[in-house]
C-alpha cells in the first residue's frame, strides 16, 4: 500500500507555527513510507478564502521545503461533493431541516432548562411532504443534517492511542448551509476518498470530528484512513496560534531572517521526545521523527530556543552553503565566512559583523589605556602573518607591560574592532593584515 497524506489548510489568511505543523509532520512521514503528500486547499467558504492566501501557502510551504505531489483544491471539486450529497439522500443519511438560527436556540436553551444536553432533536424527521412544502412555500430554504448512528466509534489513533467517540451525544452534523455551500465536514471526506489519502495527520482539535467523518466514510463505502491527532502548537503565553488573531506568519519569520530549517525544527520537535536542535535538513528529521514520539501533552513555543537554534544551525553552516547568500551581500571567501559564523543569530547580521573586517570601525580606546595601544602599534609583528601572529604579538606585549588576561586582550579587541565582543582575533588579525590594523590603531 502506498502512503497518500494529505495537508489540508483553508486559504483565510497567513499560515503560522500551529498550521506549519501538521504540514510538516505529514511530509515527515511521507517521507519516511516512501509516500506521496496532497496540498488540499480547504476553499469552500468563498467569503473568506482568497487565491491570494492560498498562493501564499504555496510560497511558504516551498519555503520551508516541502514539494507536494499534487494541489487539489475544494472549490473545483463542487460535482463530487455534489455526488456524494445526492448518494446520502437517496441513502436517507441526509435530511433537510427548516429550522432559523433563533429556533435552534430556543431548543438548546430549553434543554439546557431541563437538565439535557443541547442535542438536536431530529423534528425535521418528522416532517411530512407536505409540511416540507408548506416551509418551502413560505420562502424557507432547508440546511442538511447528516443522520448519526449514535453509537460509539473507535479508532486506534496513531498518536493518541485507542479512541472511542460516542455520537450518540452529538447532534447530527449540518454538512450543507440553507444557501447550498458545503461546510468543512462532506468535501473533506469526499477527498480523502477519492484521493485515496491512507493517513489523516491532524491537530487533536479534530478527534471529535473524526467519528463523524468515520461514520460519513462508511455510509458511502470510502475505506476507513488511519488517523493521527498531534497535540497542538500554543504560543509562549499558551495561547493557541490564530491566523484571525493575527499570530506571527511563517512570512514574517521569513522576513525576520530565520532560517526555514529552524522554523521546520521549532514548529514539529517542540513537544515530542525529541530535543529541538539542529538537523542538517528535513530528511534528516524525517529519518527520525515517528508519530508515536509526539507526546500527549502541550507544545509550547519558545522564541529564545528558536534564536538558540537558529543561531546554532548558522554556526555549522559551510561556506558551499553560506556562499550564494554571501554574495548577495556582496561578501566573499571563506575565511571571512569561517571567522565571523559563530557570532550569528541571523543570516543578514553578516552585513553588520563583516564590517569588522572590511571597516570602517571606530576604534575604542580608554584614556587608560593610550599608552598601551601606541605600544601595541609599535609592537605589530612585520608581515608575513598566520595564525601564530596573534600570540607572537600578545606575548610581546605581556612581556613589556605585565598585563595579561582581560587587561591585556580586551584593549586591543576594543580598539580593533570597536567592541567588547566578536570573533577570534587570532584569525581576524589574519584577515586584516598588518597595513589595516596599523590603520586602525590609533
Ligand atoms: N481545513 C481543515 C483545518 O484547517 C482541515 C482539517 C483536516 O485536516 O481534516 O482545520
Amino acid at each position: 500500500m502506498t502512503v497518500v497524506v494529505r495537508w489540508a489548510p483553508s486559504p483565510t489568511g497567513r499560515i503560522h507555527l500551529g498550521n506549519a505543523r501538521p504540514a510538516l509532520l505529514n511530509w515527515f512521514f511521507a517521507r519516511r513510507m516512501g509516500g506521496r503528500y496532497v496540498l488540499r486547499m480547504d476553499d469552500t467558504d468563498q467569503a473568506r478564502s482568497t487565491r491570494e492566501f492560498a498562493d501564499g501557502i504555496e510560497a511558504d510551504l516551498d519555503w520551508l521545503g516541502v514539494r507536494p505531489d499534487l494541489l487539489v483544491r475544494q472549490s473545483e471539486r463542487t460535482a463530487l461533493y455534489d455526488a456524494a450529497r445526492d448518494r446520502l439522500i437517496a441513502s436517507g443519511r441526509l435530511y433537510p431541516c427548516y429550522e432559523t438560527e433563533e429556533e435552534l436556540d430556543r431548543k438548546r436553551s430549553r434543554a439546557r432548562l431541563l437538565g439535557k444536553p443541547p442535542i438536536y432533536d431530529r423534528a425535521a424527521l418528522a416532517l411530512s411532504d407536505e409540511d416540507r412544502a408548506r416551509l418551502e412555500a413560505e420562502g424557507r430554504k432547508p440546511h442538511w443534517r447528516f443522520k448519526l448512528d449514535g453509537r460509539p466509534v473507535t479508532f486506534n489513533d496513531l498518536i493518541k492511542g485507542p479512541q472511542t467517540v460516542n455520537t450518540a451525544s452529538m447532534s447530527d452534523p449540518v454538512l450543507i448551509r440553507a444557501d447550498g455551500s458545503y461546510l468543512y465536514t462532506l468535501p473533506s471526506v469526499v477527498d480523502d476518498i477519492d484521493l485515496g489519502i491512507t493517513h489523516v495527520i491532524r491537530g487533536e482539535d479534530h478527534v471529535s470530528n473524526t467519528g463523524t467523518q468515520i461514520e460519513i466514510i462508511e455510509a458511502l463505502d470510502g475505506a476507513v484512513p488511519h488517523f493521527a491527532h498531534h497535540n497542538l502548537l500554543t504560543d509562549a503565553q499558551g495561547q493557541g496560534f490564530s491566523k484571525r488573531l493575527g499570530s506571527q506568519s511563517i512570512s514574517d519569520f521569513r522576513a525576520d531572517g530565520y532560517e526555514p530549517l529552524a522554523i521546520a525544527i521549532v514548529a514539529t520537535l517542540t513537544g515530542t521526545s525529541l530535543s529541538v536542535e539542529p538537523y542538517a535538513s528535513l530528511d534528516a528529521i524525517a529519518e527520525r521523527l515517528e508519530l508515536s514520539m509526539i507526546s500527549h501533552g502541550a507544545a509550547r513555543f519558545d522564541p529564545a530556543e528558536l534564536d538558540t537554534l537558529n543561531a546554532r544551525l548558522l554556526h555549522t553552516m559551510s561556506y558551499q552553503e553560506a556562499q550564494p547568500r554571501l554574495s548577495v551581500l556582496g561578501l566573499e571567501g571563506e575565511a571571512i565566512w569561517l571567522l565571523l559564523r559563530d557570532n550569528l543569530v541571523r543570516f543578514a547580521d553578516m552585513t553588520e559583523w563583516s564590517k569588522l573586517v572590511t571597516g570602517p570601525v571606530e576604534p575604542v580606546v580608554a584614556p587608560e589605556d593610550r599608552e598601551f595601544i601606541a605600544l601595541a602599534k609599535a609592537l605589530l609583528p612585520p608581515e608575513p602573518w598566520d595564525e601564530n601572529t596573534w600570540g607572537q604579538w600578545t606575548n610581546a606585549l605581556k612581556g613589556a607591560t605585565g598585563r595579561k588576561g582581560k587587561a591585556l586582550f580586551l584593549p586591543l579587541r576594543l580598539a580593533l574592532t570597536g567592541r567588547a565582543d566578536g570573533p577570534e582575533l587570532k584569525s581576524l588579525l589574519v584577515l586584516l593584515g598588518h597595513k589595516a590594523c596599523l590603520d586602525r590603531l590609533p
